[in-house]
């Protein structure tokens, strides 16, 4: 799978994109070298997302807007959204 370059992928898509890429780790071996370059692929997303201040649900949805964010969260009340602070230690 080619990835674009995902400074031009939207909120969403970046959600979508990291979602595909978790499945395709999940299925692969364990001693697999597709984990390489599926990883750095989820770091970039992950930096993506919070150098765009994106909020993400664990389930793979992904919004800019907080109202959106916070209506899912509470229509759907077992799901949490991905803590992205390790991307914060330090500050
Ligand atoms: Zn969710």
């Amino acid at each position: 799978m080619r990835t674009p370059d995902v400074g031009r992928l939207s909120a969403s898509e970046l959600g979508d994109a990291r979602r595909e890429l978790a499945v395709s780790r999940a299925l692969s071996r364990r001693d697999s070298p597709i984990h390489l370059p599926i990883n750095a692929q989820l770091l970039a997303i992950d930096a993506e997302l919070v150098s765009r201040g994106v909020r993400m649900c664990g389930c793979g949805m992904a919004a800019d807007d907080d109202g959106l964010m916070d209506g899912h969260l509470f229509e759907f009340p077992a799901h949490e959204e991905r803590d992205l602070g390790r991307f914060f230690a330090g500050r």
